[in-house]
């Protein structure tokens, strides 16, 4: 990648001038030492699938959704900087570039390896505490639909990735917090190519144009889209990270940004939504005790509610495990059809059990009184027997009872999820990160907040609350454990995965992927691949993917051949194809150092020393 010789201290100063809002006086110090160079960088095809080479580096690894982002990370981690270190900076970079996936008006949650300890930091959104549980019925007491509820006030949970970033910063940072942000505030303030993928993604969008700020910055008096490869600046963003940079989590939690936050929530011209400045003030961050699993020579890591992710996937792994062994589970390119049907009959029992027992842990309590009751082996094996030859077919796998008693829940129906955006780290110290990082839908809530500032552009504001079941309670009136309630975390999928090797504890890989709730299929099947089948994390990714929620299944289209899908169908999948546009990440540990992968179907890319 080629860098501009500009350094940062001289764009910085020279931007400072025109800044209106926010007072600067650090930047005029003569101890900021990261010397960060914007690089010169061709945005590639839009989307469909682009053969990416895969990445050996030797010392450390940086991988993320955007080459401008996964560039921030690069010279953070070459400036000495820790895994969290350029976390931190790709995050911020992608709340710029990558502004319809995640960012600081979003939540995350970031799993840690210091060399000898797994930690797991929770940033998800939460509910303002004047919501109610009605929060998306209406009037008659039927949900919204997605859309109308996603767009709009009523589903912008309070921001949690900036409070967490800062969490983990003070405990694994080494960079000063305020150096990480030199990437994205440059940017921000000196300009960067519109992406082929932002461009498609505003041009697909429906209602960020009818937000005031949106609609302004990212298109024309026709509503026609940014362009790919036009140049644009973020100001108002620009401002709000130097305020955050200076000040940390309470330049955006209290004063000026909170409020401008506050106000656009409350003041939504159709629903307006519940935030609340104590909301805003009171946000917390949590360390959780992260979930970890055996699994064949290894031991996998991830989050634990309320992200479903871990759970899910290890239920299907594990199940799989308990099921006879497929002859040939690779046909070309693609998995075959036997492995597939496995897999989904599995997908759909695990995706049950989600339905029924996942939600914030902090309102529900698991089966059994452990998460782990929901892989307990000999459990997982009884479920496994109801796996045979033809599928169960669609809306047919129940939840089990993993405790051995029946639950206080009624089962959540499935509901559509996107966005998001996943980073994988290894700094040349061994320490990791796998952090997945979401504003929910694609543009969230489609709200733009400039914090304050009056500047052109801003970040988005999240719709995480969609996250919840709409329906609080289901026919019978017995209430679904992922209801909405004051000051909870809604369900989630993101799945950032850490894998050690069980024998030597080596960290073998960090991965993860967006997608909603197909995030779990795209790590579940990624895991096998690299792991049980030997594909490396490139190969690995490029497999086509097949997903089910407990309902119909869908592959991945253009990718399998037809006999294939006839032969699913045969068996009861009710299949069709769609685009599944995962956005994995994935970075391996070699012999030589690493290897990197970055998903075919979106911009990501890998890089190292
Ligand atoms: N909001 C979703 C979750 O937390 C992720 C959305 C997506 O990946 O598209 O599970």
């Amino acid at each position: 990648m080629d860098h501009r010789s500009v350094s940062f201290r001289r764009r910085w100063l020279a931007s400072a001038t025109s800044l209106v809002i926010v007072g600067l006086p650090w930047l005029a110090q003569a101890d900021v030492t990261f010397q960060y160079e914007a690089p010169a960088i061709a945005p590639e095809t839009a989307s469909g699938f682009t053969d990416k080479p895969g990445w050996a580096t030797e010392r450390f690894a940086v991988a993320a959704a955007n080459p401008l982002a996964t560039d921030a990370g690069y010279q953070i981690l070459k400036a000495g900087g820790s895994a969290v270190d350029a976390a931190i900076a790709v995050q911020m970079v992608l709340t710029l570039v990558e502004p319809q996936s995640s960012g600081i008006g979003g939540g995350a949650f970031l799993m840690h390896y210091d060399g000898s300890d797994v930690a797991a930091y929770d940033g998800r959104e939460t509910a303002p505490r004047a919501v109610r549980e009605s929060l998306f019925l209406d009037g008659d007491g039927e949900p919204l639909a997605f859309l109308e509820a996603a767009a709009s006030g009523l589903s912008v949970g309070v921001p949690g990735t900036v409070r967490m970033l800062e969490m983990a910063h003070e405990r694994h940072g080494k960079l000063p917090w305020r150096e990480l942000f030199i990437p994205a505030i440059t940017l921000a303030e000196e300009g960067f190519e519109v992406s082929p993928r932002l461009h498609t993604s505003l041009a697909a969008e429906e209602r960020l144009r009818d937000d005031p700020l949106g609609g302004a910055f990212y298109y024309d008096d026709q509503g026609e889209p940014l362009a790919a490869g036009a140049q644009l600046r973020n100001p108002a963003l620009g401002a709000v990270l130097r305020e955050i940079a200076e000040h940390g989590s309470k330049a955006m939690h209290t004063g000026a940004i909170a409020e401008d936050l506050v106000q656009r929530v409350q003041n939504h011209p159709r629903r307006p939504g519940a935030i609340s400045l104590e909301d805003m003030a009171t946000y917390v961050a949590k360390e959780r005790a992260p979930l970890c699993t055996d699994w064949q020579a290894y031991r996998v890591c991830g989050f634990p509610p309320p992200s479903s992710g871990h759970l899910t996937i290890m239920q299907i792994l594990g199940m799989l495990e308990h099921l006879p062994g497929v002859d040939e589970v690779l046909v070309d390119d693609h998995p075959s059809e036997e492995w597939l049907h496995q897999f989904l009959e599995a997908s759909r029992l695990a995706f049950a059990d989600r339905g029924m027992y996942i939600a914030d842990p902090d309102f529900v309590d698991p089966p059994g009184g452990s998460w782990e009751s929901l892989l307990n082996p000999s459990y997982l094996a009884s479920r496994a027997e109801l796996i045979g030859e033809e599928s169960m077919g669609p809306d047919a796998a129940k939840p089990g009872r993993p405790s051995g008693q029946d639950a206080a829940w009624a089962i959540q129906p499935a509901q559509p999820e996107y966005g998001t955006s996943h980073i994988s780290v290894i700094d040349e110290e061994g320490n990791a990160v796998a952090m997945t990082t979401t504003i929910e839908a694609a543009f969230g809530s489609r709200m733009l907040a400039d914090g304050g500032t009056g500047l052109a552009g801003g970040y988005l504001l999240n719709n995480e609350l969609t996250d919840f079941s709409f329906r609080p309670l289901d026919a019978d009136g017995t209430p679904i454990a992922n209801r909405v309630e004051p000051g909870k975390r809604p369900r989630s999928s993101m799945s950032p995965t850490l894998v050690f090797d069980r024998e030597s504890d080596e960290l073998v890989a960090s991965l993860g992927s967006p997608g909603g709730a197909a995030i779990i299929h795209y790590t579940a099947k990624t895991l096998v691949a690299m792991l049980d089948w030997g594909l490396n994390a490139q190969e690995a990714l490029n497999l086509p993917h097949a997903i089910t929620l407990g309902g119909p299944a869908y592959v991945e289209e253009g990718r399998f051949p037809a006999e294939l899908i006839d032969a699913l169908n045969a068996r009861g999948h009710e299949v069709s194809e769609r685009e599944l546009t995962s956005g994995l990440q994935a970075i391996q540990r070699t012999e030589e150092g690493f290897f990197g992968g970055a998903d075919p179907r979106r911009e990501g890319v890998v890089m190292g020393d």
